[in-house]
């Protein structure tokens, strides 16, 4: 086979004329069918790593996505840049009959070079055995920290794959990609997925921008959060509170407090969800109090500060929702409001669940506790819980938090406050 212009396909396919980081060697490596693992941060561009490659090998690739609106976007992008309509397709149980012959056609004639699927379609018998009989370039699976238990979005369908894949074909290279950086989550993916050799590629979590900041909760809370706020006026950002009770509330206290804010949570209907989510975007209003339901697939890129009311559950989830700051590359204030209360009302959340689950629930909240309480650079400590370890200067954020501007004693608990 004559050497492919990686750069060239690049420009043909999506227009682009330079890969993002490390796009072109985990491309590379596909190409070249070895098993592959990406680590990238969310908006890292993940789906081109699978993309092009998928383009360009022969035969279909078949893409494991647990998101049926993820998948479909992917879809009707990968249309547009075709005339081929069966370029891409959807295998999913909302098809019928006729659908998905056209689609299995589509798949047997080698017009279809991405099949997406969720993980309980592909279990599916009859889809197992038509595409044992087809040609697969290689298998991706999106969101592969779904595998893991210590990931915060564990489906048990993806525990599957690895014998579904086997009866598939062989010798089929598995591509695996996640945003989820711990090492633990990247072990158990590879074990489970039985893959011992992987090229493994993994970009920096680092995110210079975003300067980190934990303050003591009070019973002032409320009060220091209006004055914050109100110190950025006419700027965009996000409040996350645990409860929909406190979000309604706040929302309401900065309205009367002449903030323009909108609550956000899974309890309002879904017109008023859109409604407030388009006032965000659209800078009608310059706040949003919410609950974690905010912020999937949100792509404001200038959102100027993310303040957690409430500590979140695991690390994992305060790098992602501290993450929505700054996409631009402009100023983005993380503050965390800390108690220690707050964490034991996690802890009792998780007291009906399995104790396995609250055994690796309380282990990802200790790591919390140690964040707030640290008294290093903050960056530091995120980026070591992600197997990173932190070096950098001036220009990767080094003196970016609280603990590294103004060196201190670490924050004493404050078990006393009603909060
Ligand atoms: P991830 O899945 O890692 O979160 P996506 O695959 O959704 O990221 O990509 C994030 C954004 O980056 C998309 O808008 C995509 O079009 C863009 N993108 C990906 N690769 C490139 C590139 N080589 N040049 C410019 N933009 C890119
Ligand atoms: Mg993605």
């Amino acid at each position: 086979m004559s050497e492919i212009d990686l750069h060239q396909e690049l420009k043909k396919y999506f227009g682009f004329s330079q890969f993002k980081g490390l796009q072109e060697e985990v491309i590379k490596s596909i190409v070249a069918k070895e098993h592959t693992f990406v680590i990238m941060p969310t908006g890292g561009g993940k789906s081109l790593c699978y993309q092009l490659p998928a383009l360009i090998n022969e035969g279909t690739a078949i893409v494991v996505s647990p998101l049926i609106a993820l998948m479909k976007n992917q879809v009707d992008a990968l249309r547009g840049i075709s005339s081929e309509h069966g370029i891409a397709h959807v295998l999913n149980s909302s098809l019928n009959k006729t659908e998905i012959k056209q689609v299995k056609k589509d798949i047997s004639e080698g017009i279809t070079k991405l099949l997406y699927v969720a993980p309980e379609s592909l279990t599916k018998e009859e889809n197992v055995e038509f595409l044992r009989g087809e040609k697969i370039s290689f298998l991706a699976i999106d969101e592969a920290h779904c595998i893991s238990e210590w990931g915060h979005d564990f489906r048990p369908e993806y525990r599957n794959l690895r014998s579904i894949i086997k009866r598939i074909g062989d010798n089929i290279p598995i591509i695996a990609l996640t945003a989820t950086a711990t090492p633990k989550v990247q072990e158990d993916i590879l074990k489970n997925l039985g893959v011992t050799n992987a090229n493994t590629f993994k970009a920096s979590f680092n995110r210079p921008n975003l300067y980190y900041e934990v303050r003591p909760k009070t019973a002032n809370v409320d009060a220091d959060i209006i004055r914050f706020v109100k110190q950025n006026e006419g700027k965009s950002g996000i409040v996350y509170c645990l409860s929909r009770k406190k979000v309604e509330e706040l929302a309401q206290t900065l309205q009367v407090n002449g903030v323009s804010a909108v609550p956000y949570h899974a309890g309002l209907d879904a017109k008023t969800r859109a409604k407030h989510q388009d006032m965000f975007l659209m800078e009608d209003v310059d706040v949003v109090v919410a609950t974690i339901a905010f912020g999937m697939g949100i792509d404001k890129p200038d959102v100027r500060f993310v303040i957690h009311h409430d500590i979140p559950k695991s690390i994992e989830s305060y790098y992602q929702e501290t993450g929505r700051a700054g996409r631009d590359g402009g100023e983005g204030h993380c503050l965390a409001f800390y108690a220690y209360k707050d964490i034991e009302k996690l802890e009792k959340f998780m007291s009906g669940k399995p104790v396995a689950e609250q055994e690796i629930g309380h282990a990802l909240l200790q790591e919390v506790v140690a964040y707030a309480e640290t008294s290093m650079s903050r960056r530091k400590f995120i980026l070591h819980y992600f197997g990173e370890e932190f070096n950098g200067g001036k220009e990767d954020g080094v003196d970016m938090d609280d603990n590294v501007q103004n060196p201190k004693k670490q924050i004493e608990a404050q078990p006393e406050v009603e909060l």
